[in-house]
């Protein structure tokens, strides 16, 4: 009865296509999630990001959840979760994602879940790391280290971003730094992030990791462009 109150007041609604979610759903509803574009190949070596950062970052597996394409339902979703800030979607994602590691039997292989930091002012205005959940969420199914403190973010100062105009990639290279890089050495790491594009990002965070010796990096992402 309080239940039903509090639902009158504030709704439940579907992440994905607003509608009022059904009592037995969470944060998105069984119509939308039976649509939801998913990756199928997860282990085999062909996902897409292999090819993307072939010659740029030696990377052992890679995985996503979803296809993003432009004005698909994936793209609502991300943007419900960073705009929005409908933060739950970040921990049902990486419990979805987690669950398929698991089952693909990657406990055994990560020892330590790096999310890609955010800059700090970004983190003041949207308040939260949107991959934060989803990577605690992974970290939790898989009995592996949640660890944000070791890989972070430079602040962007005016220079870059004028840079940034002519010389993207090598910008956002120079954009991460590592901390006490000797925990990592020997480990098997899974590096999360929302949305995989260019591959850029996750190209400049492995180059700040790489400083460690003989790590093994993993990549898992809720979404990959197609
Ligand atoms: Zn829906």
């Amino acid at each position: 009865m309080i239940q039903d109150f509090k639902n009158l007041l504030f709704p439940r609604l579907c992440a994905c296509c607003d509608e009022n979610l059904m009592k037995f759903e969470d944060v998105i509803c069984t119509f939308c999630r039976n649509e939801l574009p998913l990756c199928q190949n997860y282990f085999d070596g062909d996902h897409e990001l292999h090819k993307i950062l072939y010659g740029r970052v030696r990377l052992h597996q890679a995985a996503s959840l979803f296809y993003f394409e432009k004005k698909n339902n994936v793209q609502q979703l991300i943007h419900d979760l960073k705009y929005r800030k409908n933060r739950a979607i970040s921990a049902f994602l990486g419990q979805w994602i987690g669950e398929i590691l698991f089952q693909a039997g990657w406990q055994n292989q990560i020892d330590i879940v790096i999310p890609v930091p955010l800059h700090k002012r970004r983190l003041r205005t949207r308040g939260f790391n949107q991959v934060e959940g989803f990577g605690k969420a992974i970290a939790a199914k898989l009995s592996a280290k949640y660890e944000d403190k070791v890989l972070l973010r430079k602040s962007t100062t005016k220079t870059q971003v004028f840079k940034s105009r002519f010389a993207r990639t090598d910008v956002v290279q120079g954009n991460f730094y590592s901390k006490n890089i000797e925990s990592l050495n020997h480990k098997h790491i899974l590096l999360v992030d929302d949305l995989a594009t260019t591959g850029s990002t996750l190209e400049a965070c492995w180059m700040a990791l790489n400083s460690a010796k003989n790590i093994k990096l993993n990549i898992a992402t809720m979404a990959i462009s197609k």
